[in-house]
């Protein structure tokens, strides 16, 4: 599943160009095409269509893990969830199987949301407070400080692993970079939230920020997904390296299950926190 740094990656060649072709900002919508009616959360498809034509393209955003369009009247918001992934193509090109959402564009152009598992969502709003105001503050913002970190951990007394994939705790994270990112502040998965001291909350925010940056850096992870160029994946320390040797201390690393989601650590280098 796409998290922080592949949407991050997806966001920035939609603007600037890249992947697939020239950045699309600045480029009008003539039409749109919903082939699967449910990728449209709202509005009504009816609605959706004539009010999206005509629309330029100013901006394209991330918030957590969603895209944001920002056209001239209104935000087009994209969740990729488990297969998502958008492709600039010709328009001419012949339409692939799993395009859920074509939007024609000048130039010949169109962007096609393709997602083979149609959990994939696409929102058309004037204000995108509308989905977004759950979300949790952005990892990498220099407003969040290691101070409201500790603060905002000390309010849970919830398991570490759960917490950071809860979107209204922190958007962006998936199972991908919050092991990573345990991994790298030594802490153990199942800890609660409120017995991190000081040090151990502002070593965890900068262990989020050392692996979501790196993730960024690498273009992301290619892993269950089809997302080209990404070579994160060969830097994993923990994630899907289970009995493999911990690159620190050479003891093999451990999977286990929380909340439903398999969790990678080293024993040794992320030992439990003794319950006072
Ligand atoms: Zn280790």
């Amino acid at each position: 599943m796409p998290e922080l740094p592949e949407v991050e990656t997806i966001r920035r060649a939609l603007r600037d160009g890249g992947r697939d072709g020239p950045p699309l900002v600045g480029r009008t919508i003539q039409a749109a095409h919903l082939l699967w009616a449910r990728t449209l959360a709202t509005p009504s498809p009816t609605e959706f269509q004539p009010r999206i034509a005509g629309q330029i393209i100013r901006d394209v955003g991330r918030r957590g893990k969603f895209l944001l369009l920002e056209l001239s009247t209104d935000v087009l918001l994209i969740h990729l969830r488990m297969s998502g992934d958008l492709l600039v193509e010709p328009q001419a090109a012949p339409l692939a199987a799993h395009h859920r959402l074509v939007l024609d564009l000048d130039g010949d152009l169109r962007l096609a949301f393709n997602d083979p598992r149609k959990f994939g969502r696409a929102w058309l709003v004037g204000d995108p407070d509308e989905i977004l105001a759950g979300l949790g503050p952005e990892p990498l913002a220099e407003g969040l400080t290691p101070e409201d970190f500790y603060r905002r951990l000390h309010h849970h007394r919830r398991q570490l692993k759960p917490l950071l994939l809860d979107q209204a705790f922190l958007a962006g994270l998936g199972n991908i970079y919050a092991d990573e990112a345990l991994h790298l502040a030594g802490l153990y998965p199942l800890s609660l939230a409120s017995q991190l001291d000081e040090a151990q909350a502002a070593r965890l925010l900068a262990s989020i920020r050392q692996v979501l940056e790196d993730g960024i850096r690498r273009q992301g992870a290619s892993i269950d997904w089809v997302y080209r160029g990404g070579d994160f994946q060969n830097y994993f320390h923990v994630y899907q390296r289970t009995g493999e040797a911990c690159n620190n201390c050479g003891t093999a690393i451990q999977r286990i299950v929380v909340g439903q989601r398999g969790t990678h650590f080293c024993p040794a280098c992320q030992p439990p926190t003794p319950v006072p």
